[in-house]
């Protein structure tokens, strides 16, 4: 298959009528023989760059990619289209990976994925220097630096293999890592030629993101759960324990869940990985080890039950969900205990521990700061993406309302407790220096400023305390999120003993500073609302269908429908769900509801090979669905 027009090429292969931001920029550049090196987001559209110009190309390209899941992925998702690539590496046995060399040779593949070990081997050395390389992009760029968290040293090989060809290719490198750091290192470590360099902004206005601060996790995390059967998500903990302790949870209430941490041999964890892209099961909890590898483009929401470390992090972990554009919910669920976690972690990190005192200090010290803004992150009233935005160094973002945060959707009520704060601080100072013999915990202390008479509360005496029920006007759980807060905040801490009682913390309130807290048990999650995760009938009107927006259309059962006979299509073929059509696509598919061959290409993300496989059964379907309900309504 050969091209002559970038357009062509997006529109009847990919089906999609317009480019995204930056992509043509990139494949110019590349059409024209420049090095090129683009920063976008996850789920920007990234591939398109490179794979575009390969097809038009005289010559092979060749794509650097650290992960075996992710090579597979887009062969996969290539051969969807009706191109044929292949890729190397070692998940291939020693025949294999001569047969797919052979064939390169024969020019069978216009794209190939190598690993970046793989590249100075005597084998794939012979090979590349006998045909002709058009392109070589680096994905994942960011892995040729030291100071991302992915460094693959192998890709300092990359230079030297471009050395070694007879002509020197076009090199493009792309990554979703903003740091500037890490943006310098690409350029000198891949040895880019006055390349053109591209930072597109990195807002993703389809995801929803919100902090919560719930009571209790669990029983937020299982309502959340079961209010959105028909989305996948993934829960991230800090630590294993966490880990296999929800999945046990959620598999004993009936979620279908999976897991996934470094302490899991390869083979359970490389089978939850596979179920979860496959959608056998809903939900996958695991620890960050969960990361780079994960293509699943329709992840609908991360839900982080233990605050991560650094708003890095943060971006990257919550960015896994919605990479194929149609909405998705990052959502943190808050505890001052998590912050103590990550204290507990940065002290005790092992990390570094080649290097000096003085550098120890310093990287600690940054640490800490990036902790800091964590926790700013998770207590601001204002805006959550205008602060993620900031925090990256994009000031440009328009101020006001985003419009798709729960600060900015007024979804918490923000209350001051100062006075509260000073209350509960007095009363912990107060009891801990007229009682020497033992401490306080968080619920005590809680029910004692409610004035509720429990057995504990009797029996060490806080009854008798100047500052029982003096908080009596606030609801328990609200007590419970102050003390949490001024946990979080170093006002008072946890002893180190076994009883884990509270003690006045290092920090003190200054003059003028406020403490807040957020409620809204009511709420969790943006589509909250629909708690029992039903399904709507289409409007009547077929053309109504273009009147509702992304989220609702998620929830007709024309939707569910089409993804049902996505899923049976999809084991059909042994492919992921997403590769038949992406959730996105679905939507679109649902909006238009297309009864004919033309309207059917017309909706983005629908490409004449894929029309060819799926089109007609899913005209078939809408077809039946749309005649069930007329009889249905007369
Ligand atoms: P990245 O590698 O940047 O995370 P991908 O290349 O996986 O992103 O693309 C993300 C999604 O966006 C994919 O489903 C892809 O098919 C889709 N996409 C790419 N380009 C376009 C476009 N021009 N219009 C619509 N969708 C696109
Ligand atoms: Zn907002």
């Amino acid at each position: 298959m050969s091209f002559h027009d970038k357009f062509t090429i997006l529109k009847n292969l990919f089906g999609y009528n317009s480019f995204r931001p930056g992509q043509e920029r990139m494949i110019d550049d590349i059409l024209s023989g420049r090095d090129c090196f683009a920063v976008m987001p996850t789920g920007a559209g990234k591939s398109c760059c490179y794979q575009i110009p390969a097809l038009m190309l005289p010559g092979i390209t060749l794509v650097v990619s650290p992960l075996i899941s992710l090579m597979k992925d887009q062969v996969t998702a290539l051969k969807q289209l009706g191109v044929a690539a292949a890729y190397l590496n070692s998940s291939l046995t020693p025949r294999q990976f001569d047969l797919a060399l052979s064939n390169a040779r024969y020019g069978l593949y216009k794209i190939i994925y190598v690993a970046p070990e793989r590249l100075l081997t005597q084998g794939f050395l012979d090979f590349a220097s006998s045909v002709d390389i058009s392109l070589l992009a680096v994905d994942e760029a960011h892995c040729v630096s030291q100071w991302g968290q992915d460094f693959r040293p192998s890709y300092l090989d990359i230079p030297e293999f471009i050395n070694f060809l007879a002509k020197r290719p076009t090199v493009a490198a792309f990554t979703a890592t903003a740091t500037e750091q890490v943006r310098e290192d690409i350029v000198k470590y891949l040895g880019l030629c006055d390349p053109d360099i591209m930072v597109t902004g990195f807002d993703r206005d389809n995801l929803y993101y919100e902090v919560a601060q719930p009571g209790n996790k669990y029983s937020a995390l299982l309502s959340y759960i079961r209010a959105h059967k028909s989305d996948r998500g993934i829960v991230y903990c800090s630590t294993r324990k966490t880990v296999d302790e929800l999945y046990t949870k959620l598999t004993a209430d009936g979620i279908s869940a999976g897991r996934y941490h470094a302490g899991m041999d390869d083979e359970e964890r490389r089978q939850n990985q596979e179920d979860f892209t496959y959608d056998r099961i809903d939900v996958i909890a695991a620890t960050n080890a969960f990361g780079m590898g994960i293509d699943k483009s329709d992840i609908r929401y991360v839900i982080h039950y233990n605050m991560p470390k650094n708003p890095e992090s943060y971006y990257q972990e919550a960015g896994r969900a919605g990479r194929d554009g149609a909405p998705a919910e990052c959502i943190l669920y808050y505890s001052g205990q998590d912050v103590i976690i990550d204290k507990f972690l940065i002290d005790n990190s092992t990390e570094g521990s080649d290097l000096d005192e003085k550098t120890l200090t310093e990287l600690r010290e940054r640490d800490y700061k990036r902790l800091e803004l964590m926790v700013e992150y998770c207590m601001t009233p204002d805006c959550l993406r205008r602060f993620i935005l900031e925090y990256f160094g994009e000031t440009k973002h328009k101020p006001g309302s985003c419009g798709n945060c729960a600060n900015c959707l007024g979804k918490y009520k923000t209350t001051e407790v100062t006075k509260e704060a000073v209350i509960a601080l007095k009363f912990i100072k107060e009891f801990n220096e007229n009682d020497f013999s033992f401490g306080i915990g968080a619920s005590n202390l809680a029910d004692a400023l409610k004035g509720s008479r429990t057995d504990a509360v009797k029996r060490l005496g806080l009854d008798e305390e100047t500052h029982y029920s003096a908080l009596s006007h606030m609801p328990l759980a609200d007590i419970r999120r102050l003390i949490d807060t001024l946990v979080s905040r170093g006002f008072l801490r946890y002893s180190q003993g076994k009883y884990r009682t509270l003690e006045i913390g290092a920090e003190k309130l200054k003059r003028g500073e406020k403490i807040y807290i957020k409620n809204d048990p009511r709420y969790q999650g943006k589509a909250g609302a629909a708690k029992t995760g039903e399904t709507i009938p289409l409007p009547r009107d077929g053309s109504a269908a273009a009147s509702l927006d992304d989220a609702e259309i998620r929830k007709t059962d024309l939707f569910e429908r089409l993804r049902a006979l996505r899923k049976k299509l999809s084991d059909n073929r042994g492919i992921p769900p997403y590769m038949v059509f992406s959730d996105k696509t679905l939507i679109e598919i649902v909006k238009k509801t297309p009864r004919d061959r033309e309207q059917f290409l017309s909706c983005s993300g629908v490409g004449q090979n894929k029309y060819q496989q799926f089109g007609e059964e899913f005209i078939r379907e809408i077809r039946s669905y749309l005649s069930e309900q007329s009889q249905s309504k007369t």
